[in-house]
């Protein structure tokens, strides 16, 4: 992402105990957390308690057929990790990273029918999310098809 975002990773399972000394003072973004009801009522404790309720809850809406093609079609390189996507932004020669020449391989995960269990996870766990967030009126929802950069505008956006 752009601008100066720094990184601090939190594990929920083993340290939610050490968020309060781990907390960025100046604020925090939650990438891929919570995914569910149960998650989303802890974390309103534990931010609570911390005296740093969400302000926003970004959606990233995308169509499922949009995500399956860029998940199934994510290769990324053994050597300098650079993420490619068959379909949408290939590498010049296939198979091959542009930048160092390494062998770009496809995570085992990153097939249909795991990316469809994951959909069928997200629809019955992770989808009631929004009208959770959106009673409280922290959801806003962004437009996700377009690329990467567009994204980001997006998203820092409805984030400022
Ligand atoms: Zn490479």
């Amino acid at each position: 992402m752009r601008g100066n975002w720094s990184v601090t990773r939190l594990s929920w399972a083993s340290s939610a105990n050490a968020w309060p000394n781990r907390m960025p003072r100046a604020g925090f973004v939650l990438d891929g957390f919570p995914r569910n009801i149960p998650q989303a009522e802890s974390l309103d404790v534990v931010l609570a308690d911390l005296e740093k309720p969400l302000d926003r809850v970004v959606l990233m809406d995308v169509d499922f057929d949009i995500l399956l093609k860029r998940i199934t079609g994510r290769r990324s390189c053994a050597d300098c990790k650079r993420v490619y996507n068959v379909h949408t932004s290939p590498p010049k020669e296939e198979g091959v990273c542009d930048v160092c020449g390494g062998e770009l391989t496809q995570r085992a995960d990153d097939n249909e029918e795991t990316v469809s269990n994951r959909l069928r996870v997200y629809e019955s766990e992770t989808a009631p999310l929004v009208a959770f967030y959106e009673e409280r009126g922290l959801l806003q929802v962004v437009d996700a098809d377009a690329g990467i950069d567009e994204v980001c505008e997006r998203i820092e956006s409805v984030l400022r």
